[in-house]
């Protein structure tokens, strides 16, 4: 189970995680929206913006168109009053083109197609008859036309404006026509050319052949378009917008609307990528904008991750020592500002309780003589080991109970308990609080007086058997004892060497008659 958890995740990486990643998210999010709505404003300007230009070239173009229609009418009176004379046919021609600027040239043809008037002269047709598509379709029609585009008899590419020409009897006589130059200067592209726009839009012109008459780029002039909605949408009268994919595979914004005088339409439009342009700049400036608020909320989650998940590190970290001493110490320091940290802190401070107590007792019982409450020999031994680590010199007090057996033999041995523990009593008293009492057996003693000489540790022998012998232990009376005193360090002997000194010393006092208290030879000649 636990090589499942990964140990390196902890709360304040997760906290930053989910914070970080909703951060991110969020802002993404706002941004990608920011983008489109945008985007859409942008898309949807252009096509308000290019249907408005659309309609309004369309208007000057159908202003111009009558406005060229109708000085050709008025001309057309001129001529049939002087169809005959050839002077004031050229002059009329000239003026015409000279005054008005309206057109490339001018012609003045009979019913039979034959040049009657010219201007410029240089166009040399004079006293020619023409054949082209345009001058045939203006002699069949007999009335006001304005042409396709087809090819003049001078070979330019163009478009003819004509009025018919009638005779007092209102018979056909020939027709008036301007021409306007689709290739060449025109003041149709005059009139184009002053609104196109620098910011990649551009327009073209149709004619209800789906021929461009006019297009920025003069070679595609006189191509016919198919398959484009948006020149199907103009042809059939129709203004207004569309999003299209261009025969370059362009996507496209265009705006349409058509001609009232000719059936003819204009498109503007602009790629939807030049649009868009200025949309990239923008949202770089709004990323530029959020950039130090983004970084001061990284800053802010970091900040809150940390106050956040230290409480809860922090008593993490206290749960792995909660045998230690000072874990509820450490508990103690933990801030636990909210809620869930506080409850589980004062639960894991019952817990440090309730459990350092426990340890106490156990180690207490451990090193604790049940009987008398005085140390046992594994708290000697601790204690020795401590001394001696510390290299603290000590002497040791052997101390065995004259005749135990009899007191036991005659009183019982309940009453022998009851003697030990009197006994136990009477050394505590005697004894100061930084010498080591232990019952390390039966009714042996040892006593333990730190950084004692072997004179101070007789005399404070002498004076506890002397408080034995004097003090009255119901039933039983007084009572003896014998002692035995050794010292270390002494002649680099171990501890062992030392306790059994003592006891030797003991046996010696038992054997010299008991209640008294022998001190080991070496320890004698050593001070
Ligand atoms: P000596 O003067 O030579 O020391 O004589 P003694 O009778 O005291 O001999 P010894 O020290 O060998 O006797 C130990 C006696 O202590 C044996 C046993 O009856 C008694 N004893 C040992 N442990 C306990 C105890 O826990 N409670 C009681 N009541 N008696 C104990
Ligand atoms: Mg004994
Ligand atoms: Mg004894």
């Amino acid at each position: 189970m636990r090589s499942l958890i990964n140990i390196n995740l902890d709360l304040k990486k997760l906290i930053l995680f989910l914070a970080i990643s909703v951060t991110i998210i969020t802002f993404l999010n706002s941004f990608y929206s920011s983008y489109q709505v945008q985007k859409q404003q942008l898309q949807s300007q252009t096509l308000i913006n290019h249907n408005a230009y659309a309609a309004k070239l369309v208007s000057v173009t159908d202003r111009f168109l009558l406005s060229a229609q109708q000085q050709l009418a008025y001309s057309a009176k001129i001529i049939e009053s002087h169809f005959n004379d050839r002077n004031i046919l050229a002059q009329e021609a000239d003026r015409l083109r000279l005054q008005t600027d309206s057109f490339n040239s001018i012609v003045i043809v009979d019913n039979q197609g034959l040049v009657l008037g010219l201007s410029p002269m240089s166009l040399q047709l004079e006293g020619e008859t023409l054949q082209s598509y345009g001058a045939k379709q203006a002699l069949s029609n007999k009335k006001a036309m304005i042409s396709e585009p087809y090819m003049s008899a001078a070979g330019n590419l163009i478009i003819s404006i004509s009025h018919p020409l009638f005779d007092r009897n209102s018979n056909y006589i020939g027709y008036v026509c301007g021409t306007l130059y689709l290739k060449k200067s025109s003041i149709l592209h005059d009139l184009l050319q002053v609104h196109f726009h620098k910011d990649g839009s551009y327009l073209f012109v149709v004619d209800k052949n789906r021929r461009l008459l006019y297009h920025p780029d003069v070679s595609r002039i006189g191509e016919q378009v198919y398959n484009n909605s948006v020149i199907e949408a103009v042809l059939k009268g129709e203004s207004g917008t569309q999003e299209i994919i261009n025969s370059q595979g362009t996507a496209i914004l265009a705006g349409y609307a058509s001609l009232k005088s000719a059936p003819w339409g204009i498109v503007t439009q602009r790629s939807i990528s030049s649009t868009l342009v200025p949309l990239d700049g923008l949202m770089l400036n709004v990323l530029y904008r959020t950039i130090p608020v983004g970084f001061a909320t990284f800053i802010l989650i970091w900040v809150f991750a940390q106050l956040i998940s230290q409480p809860l590190r922090r008593l993490a970290e206290t749960a792995k020592k909660l045998d230690n001493p000072a874990a509820s110490q450490d508990l103690k320091l933990v801030r636990s500002w909210y809620y869930e940290s506080s409850e589980l802190r004062l639960a894991m401070l019952k817990g440090v309780g309730l459990l350092q107590n426990q340890i106490g007792v156990l180690r207490h019982e451990a090193q604790t003589d049940p009987l008398t409450g005085l140390h046992n020999r594994r708290s000697l031994e601790r204690m020795l080991d401590q001394l001696i680590f510390n290299r603290t010199s000590f002497t040791v007090l052997a101390v065995d109970i004259d005749f135990f057996k009899q007191v036991n033999d005659e009183f019982g041995h309940d009453i022998g308990d009851i003697v030990l523990q009197s006994l136990a009593k009477v050394v505590l008293d005697v004894t100061r609080e930084s010498d080591f009492v232990a019952r390390t057996g039966g009714e042996e003693f040892i006593i333990i007086l730190p950084s004692t000489t072997g004179e101070s540790a007789y005399l404070l022998a002498e004076r506890l058997r002397m408080r034995v012998s004097e003090t009255i232990i119901e039933p039983v009376g007084c009572i003896n004892i014998s002692i035995g005193i050794s010292g270390w360090p002494l002649n680099q002997l171990n501890v062992e060497e030392v306790l059994k000194q003592a006891d030797q010393a003991l046996y010696k006092a038992k054997k010299s008659g008991r209640n008294r208290c022998i001190v080991d030879s070496q320890l004698t000649h050593s001070e």
